[in-house]
């Protein structure tokens, strides 16, 4: 499992110097992102290090980001449910 950077995010740079294992990257559009094969959610460490910088929580797991949205888990909502049905 790795973390991931959401939509939240406003490009200030400060988590991607902080990355033990260089898995932050910025693109030429200035999105940042995360490289889940060289994320180890800073195992060995007291914290994420970039989670403990970030100044407005934007990274997440995906386990976060799918319990707090059952729509991004595959599971259909009640709304969802009515429409196929
Ligand atoms: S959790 Fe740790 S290893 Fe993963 S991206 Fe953040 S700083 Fe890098
Ligand atoms: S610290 Fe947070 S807001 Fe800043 S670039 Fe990294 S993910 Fe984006």
């Amino acid at each position: 499992m790795a973390y991931h950077i959401t939509a939240k995010c406003i490009s200030c740079d400060m988590c991607l110097p902080e990355c033990p294992n260089g898995a932050i990257a910025m693109d030429q559009e200035g999105n940042y992102s995360i490289d889940p094969a060289r994320c180890t959610e800073c195992a060995g460490f007291s914290a994420p290090a970039c989670v403990s910088v970030c100044p407005v929580r934007c990274i997440r797991r995906r386990e976060e980001e799918t319990a707090a949205d059952p729509r991004k888990a595959g599971k259909k909502t009640p709304s969802a449910r009515r429409a196929t049905s």
